[in-house]
Parts: structure tokens; sequence; C-alpha cells
């Protein structure tokens, strides 16, 4: 078998889709309308990441607000916002520069989402001709739509966390049962939970335990033939070109990680500055045995947020030093994260959002080819 190479999902979305669901939150456009455009940027999104000749692709996540809210959302501005939610809730995050993102706020339960990722999942399976895969969030993330202190009245953290683990896993059962062949849990936050940053207090916890302890509450409903194709993502995050928690040494987070029952994991790595320190940990903590599965490593060779497109030879060099390190039978390869994980981002160190499209194909492509000489170098059969 050929080393696996996957996508973690998004794509920035055409100046033109970001430009309809400003028309939408303005009521300018109706939904029939915005969905025409995500339809098209969907179908150019899956027939461009094909055509780089990767072996699973994804639909760009061109139809949901962010890769954290689409649940319970149809827009960042709150257009659609669920029942039981105020848009008011604590920072998900503070990038480095400057920026945040928030989160809704839960004002009563019971705790549901209003939509399933499987929706976007039955909608690609109509435009794709290779395998697809598909993000959800994690448990973890949700977590925090909770208040930090006190209770939402008559519904207490306990029922919430409950209702939470439920919809997660009807999440994942859903997106499998619509076709997709991989699902990838987005965990960024469990990097940002070691970065204690006193301007976002959640952070300031120690929550990396309980993050890891809920999501195994849902991963662990899957047989290990269901979670060999479940996986994990992490990243310092990925916003408008800039990160939130690059700073944290990997060595405070992947030990709890690994403790995840999942079957992969999605790293970002390219972007690292000690990438061979990382492989190390890496090769120490991942599992071969994690409840009945192997855990694959895939390693992050491309940087979503730097226009510069890698080239092959570089991809394959990173493969090569991580195979010291990481059995190669669990090395797999990916992009460091979702090239645009929130629906509206000029991605300003590319110049426009549709540049950021052009440049993410050529990077795909480079995954693609690189991986391929890795394999071979390997002694790995190369992908058809
Ligand atoms: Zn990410």
């Amino acid at each position: 078998m050929p080393i696996p190479t996957e996508p973690v999902g998004s794509l920035p979305r055409p100046a033109k889709l970001q430009a309809a669901y400003a028309d939408y939150d303005a009521g300018k456009i109706t939904k029939d309308q915005l969905e025409k455009e995500q339809d098209a940027a969907c179908l150019d999104s899956i027939k461009r990441m094909e055509a780089t000749g990767a072996p699973i692709v994804s639909d760009g996540e061109q139809r949901i607000s962010s890769f954290a809210t689409y649940p319970l959302t149809d827009t960042l501005s709150g257009t659609g916002l669920a029942e039981g939610l105020a848009a008011d809730g604590q920072y998900f995050a503070i990038f480095t520069d400057g920026h945040h993102r928030q989160l809704p706020r839960l004002t009563r339960g019971p705790f549901r989402y209003e939509t399933y990722a499987a929706e976007f999942v039955a909608k690609a399976m109509k435009m794709a001709s290779k395998p697809l895969k598909q993000a959800v969030i994690a448990p973890s993330m949700l977590s925090l739509l909770y208040p930090l202190d006190g209770e939402v009245k008559g519904y207490s953290r306990e029922q919430f966390l409950n209702d939470l683990c439920d919809e997660c896993e009807k999440d994942i059962r859903m997106a499998f049962k619509a076709g997709a062949k991989r699902v990838s849990i987005d965990f960024t936050e469990g990097r940002l939970a070691c970065r204690n940053d006193p301007n976002n207090p959640w952070t300031g916890r120690n929550m990396l335990g309980e993050f890891i302890k809920l999501n195994n509450r849902v991963i662990d409903r899957f047989s290990p033939a269901e979670r060999k194709n479940i996986g994990v993502h992490t990243c310092p995050g990925g916003d408008c070109d800039a990160t939130h928690s690059a700073d944290v040494d990997y060595a405070e987070l992947l030990p709890s990680m690994f403790k995840m029952n999942a079957g992969y994991f999605l790293m970002q790595l390219a972007s690292e500055k000690d990438k061979e320190h990382v492989y190390k940990l890496i090769g120490q903590h991942s599992r071969s045995d994690a409840n009945g599965v192997a855990q694959v490593c895939f390693i992050g060779v491309i940087n979503p947020q730097n226009p510069r497109v890698e080239s092959p030879q570089e991809v394959c060099d990173d493969l090569m030093l991580a195979s010291k390190y990481i059995p190669k039978e669990r090395l797999g390869s990916t992009d460091d994260c979702g090239f645009s994980p929130f629906s509206i981002d000029v991605k300003p160190k590319h110049g426009s959002p549709d540049v950021a499209r052009d440049i993410a194909f050529q990077k795909i492509k480079a995954r693609v080819d690189g991986t391929n000489i890795a394999s071979e170098k390997l002694g790995l059969a190369r992908a058809a």
C-alpha cells in the first residue's frame, strides 16, 4: 500500500461566494440563491481537487460557516443561528494578528444540532468521482458553548455533555452513511488548551485532559473497523493566514492526544520550526494498538497559510525524515490545516481568496506527487 494522503477539508471560498454570504446576511438574496453559489463552488472544488490526482477529496467546506459552527448557524454573522443559542459566547481563539473568533453561547437545553455534516456529504456525492472525506467538529470544541462558570437554568453541564456526545456520534455515523469514506474530527482547540492566554479564560484551565476524555466518550462508541476511518486533526489554528497556538510545544499535547482511540491523526507539521523533534514525539507516543486499531500518523507537508508552493521533493524529504521515527506502515501525509476553516477569509498573504484557491490546488498536487515519490523510495507501491 502506498503512503496514504488526505486533505484536512476546507478551501478558500471564491470571492463571489463570500459576497453571496454577505448578501444573504443583508437579506438581499434568498437561501436558494446562496445555495446556487455554494453548489458551483463545491463542484469547482471537487473537480479541481480530483484533477490533482488526490486519492481522496472533499467539497472544500464551501457550504459551511466554519469548521466549528456548521451544526449551529448558516453564516458567521449568525444568520440561521439554532434555537437555544445566543451569538455572544466566549472567544474560541485569539490569533497572532490580533483578530479573534467567537462561539455562540448556550442559553437553554436540550442541545441539538441544526445541521449535520451528512447533508454536505450527500450533495458532494453527486459531484465526486473519487472517495470523499468529511470533517466534523469535536465535542471538546462545542463543550465551550456551555458557560465556563455557572449553570444554564434547568440544564446541567452533565445533561449538556450527554446530549453533545449523542449529537457528535450521530454526526459521524450519518456522514459515513451518506457516503463519506473517511471522517476526521477537527481538534484545533487541543493545542490551544495548553496555551494559558490570560485574554482567553478557558485556555488557562488545564482543560486538555477533559477534552481528551470527552472526545473518547464519542470515539469509543465506534468499533475498531469504524475507527480505522475516524481521524483527529490537530493544528495551531489557521485563519486569515494567522495562527493561535504555534508557540505551544507539541510535547505538551501529543502524549495526551494519542490517548484518543482514533485510527488516524492529521497533524500540522510543515510550518513547524523543528519538525524532527515532533516526528520523534509522534514515533514515541502514537500507538500501534489503540483498542484494536493502529494509529496512522499523517504529517503536514503543506503550509496553507504561505503562498509559496512546496515542491514534490520537499514533500518527499519530509516524509523520508519522518519515516526514521514513524513506522512506514503508519505514515501518511496531509496539509497542515484546512486552507480556510472560516467561510469569510480574504487570505491576506495571498492577495485574494481566488488566488489562494489556485495556489491551494497547486499545493495539493505537490503533496500528492511528493507522497508518490516517497512511497516508491520506501518500497511501498505507488498510488495509481
Ligand atoms: Zn486546522
